[in-house]
């Protein structure tokens, strides 16, 4: 029988350094909350190998007295819990006392440490854990430690790691996301002596999201700041024609720290559905705050992970307020011109001066919703049936002054010269824009005031179809073909549409296992063209590969998308001039046009200024 032994406290040291220190990344990790506890307004990180070889954090926090600065190294000192109690109200990011004991154990590291009050500080050296010299030095206010080879006793730990890059990398993100969830302390990053992060530290969300971000991802954020019962949520979300093949940029903080959901997640992803391609994701830094008794952030010694009492409510929160954001965001898109050099790029990664300005400002109600179809459905009724503005003679004098025609008898105004629209419309527009024409048989050109809008007529005209027919409740009406269409999709995809069988006749379909990898297509959405039917399923299956939450409106959606699609005009089609201007009134009217159901933008904008700087006039 084996004998039982108690392990040695080095080896159970080195078990729980293996927990808390998985590699160069968390040992940053916990250095920098270290600082961020100990109160620091500016913290530099400097690695090199990755961290594997060196990794030092400066900090100008509150220090450590010389009698602390041994105590800290002991497993669970901690100077941030006393009590059981305390654990329940943790406001700090350490707690469980246990980084510093696992990164020394497993390392060598130098520590120097002086508080305020103190003329001198404390130097410290240890091997595995172990204080092996000690001094009285003199140094900053605030802490600075090394850590030199990491993992160097721990031989099968080493082995884990992966290249220098993919570590400092991974050293990179997790710092990052430490000054995103901090932006009133300056964070530097210095890899291999260059400087790759820099956040100023202003207190504003904004400049650190830029600094990590980058300038073009920033500027395509939209602000996000909602309350839904007890629970807060501020931050920045990607427009939708900005969106990513992977999820790399989702960051969510919970209470200020980074954490995993995939409830948080599915939320962030359903405030775009319609809107996004199949495969691509949006962007997110989204802060939740919300009462401490409602969320345990224990669960993980990494602390990634937390668990909500209310999913449900957390899920409402973050959807409604992030499709509040994107509902009041513009879905212009910008359009880019080289830049000229008298242009101001201001120097990365300095955050632009008044960033503030180039977001929505966060509004008092920001909790209503997309306008649905219905509503909007009601709300042109409203408008259609509500009385037509009189002409005051002022307006008249003014509208026939335009029209170049003599002034006409006081009863009756001009009727109608081209369409029978006009007489609703003052010339010039009283929308206040003008349209110039169309170009390439796809963009039409308007102006409206100093702004030039480039109107792609095919993915607006398809957004309309589409919110027209998913404004009616009707069911989808199904056709029976005469002879079933055969198609031999991939077989996980034929699978998948044979598991979701059920579904898909909700949605028109009828499909059967013809064998050999082949599917029967014998009933399809009345409104679908039979030529057709074999791409829609496509999608679908597409979707449902991607694990994109596949239900009945979803499906409904989704062939919706398609048949919009088919029914819009294209682009390169010739198009009627009062079709065109019928498109322009909606797409400008209407705060439901954005994009179309794919993702991709209906409207670009060529500001004035641009054109001056691009032409040399400014
Ligand atoms: P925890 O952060 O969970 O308390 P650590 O092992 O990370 O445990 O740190 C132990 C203690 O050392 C902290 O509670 C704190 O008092 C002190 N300490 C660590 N790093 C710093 C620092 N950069 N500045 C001041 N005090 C520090
Ligand atoms: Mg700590």
């Amino acid at each position: 029988m084996p004998k039982i032994q108690q392990l040695s406290p080095h080896v159970a040291d080195l078990i729980a350094a293996g927990e808390v220190v998985e590699r160069p990344a968390s040992a940053a990790k916990e250095l920098v909350e270290n600082a961020i506890d100990a109160g620091a307004k500016n913290i530099t990180v400097e690695v090199q190998n990755g961290g594997m070889t060196f990794l030092r954090v400066t900090d100008d926090g509150c220090g450590m007295t010389a009698e602390d600065a041994e105590i800290a190294f002991l497993r669970h000192a901690t100077s941030k819990l006393r009590t059981a109690e305390d654990l329940e109200a943790i406001h700090t990011l350490g707690f469980r006392g246990e980084a510093l004991a696992a990164i020394s154990a497993v390392s060598h590291i130098d520590l120097m440490t002086k508080t305020a009050d103190s003329p001198f500080g404390t130097g410290l050296h240890l091997d595995a854990g172990v204080v092996t010299e000690r001094d009285s030095v003199g140094c900053p206010d605030g802490t600075t430690i090394i850590v030199r080879d990491l993992f160097y006793n721990t031989p099968a730990r080493m082995k884990f790691m992966k290249r220098d890059t993919v570590e400092a990398s991974a050293l990179v993100s997790a710092v990052s996301r430490l000054a995103i969830a901090h932006p009133e302390v300056s964070v530097r990053i210095l890899r291999d002596g260059e400087e790759v992060l820099h956040t100023p530290g202003d207190g504003k969300l904004f400049s650190a999201v830029y600094a990590v971000l980058g300038r073009q991802s920033a500027q395509e954020m939209v602000e996000v700041s909602s309350r839904w019962e007890s629970y807060t949520l501020t931050g920045y979300v990607s427009k939708p024609n900005a969106t990513r093949g992977n999820r790399a940029n989702q960051l969510f903080f919970v209470n200020g720290r980074h954490v995993r959901s995939k409830t948080m997640t599915a939320a962030l992803e359903e405030a775009y559905r319609n809107q996004l391609m199949v495969g691509r994701f949006p962007s997110c830094v989204l802060q939740l705050t919300l009462p401490e008794h409602l969320v345990d952030v224990n669960v993980h010694p990494a602390k990634i992970e937390v668990k909500f009492l209310n999913e449900r409510d957390l899920f409402d929160c973050i959807r409604y307020g992030v499709e509040g954001a994107l509902e009041k965001a513009s879905g212009r898109v910008q359009m880019k011109l080289p830049q000229q050099k008298s242009a101001d790029v201001p120097a990365a990664p300095q955050p632009p001066a008044a960033p503030s300005a180039k977001v929505a400002s966060p509004a008092k109600d920001t909790f209503f919703r997309t306008m649905s179809a219905e509503d909007y459905k009601a709300f042109a009724e409203v408008i259609r049936e509500a009385p037509r503005p009189q002409l005051t003679p002022e307006l008249r004098a003014a509208l026939e002054r335009q029209q170049k025609k003599p002034a006409a008898p006081e009863k009756a105004p001009e009727p109608p010269q081209r369409q029978p629209e006009a007489q609703q419309e003052l010339p010039l527009s009283s929308e206040g824009y003008r349209i110039v024409g169309e170009v390439l048989n796809t963009y039409i050109i308007v102006e409206e005031g100093s702004n030039v809008l480039l109107i792609d007529k095919h993915a607006a005209h398809e957004r309309i179809l589409f919110e027209k027919f998913r404004s009616s409740a009707a069911p989808i009406v199904p056709q029976l073909l005469l002879t079933p269409i055969l198609c031999k999709p991939e077989y996980e995809e034929a699978a998948l549409l044979l598991e979701n069988a059920a579904l898909l006749g909700e949605a028109g379909f009828e499909i059967s296992d013809y064998g050999d990898g082949v599917l029967a297509i014998r009933q399809i959405p009345a409104d679908l063209a039979p030529e057709d039917a074999e791409q829609t399923l496509g999608e679908l299956a597409a979707d449902l590969k991607a694990g994109k939450r596949v239900d009945p409106s979803a499906m409904r959606d989704n062939v919706l998308h398609t048949v919009a699609c088919k029914a819009a005009i294209k682009g390169g089609w010739h198009t009627d001039e009062r079709e065109l201007a019928a498109l322009v009134k909606e797409v400008l009217s209407r705060s439901d046009l954005k994009y179309c159901p794919h993702g991709r933008p209906i409207c670009a904008v060529l500001t004035a200024s641009q054109l001056e700087r691009q032409f040399k006039r400014a």
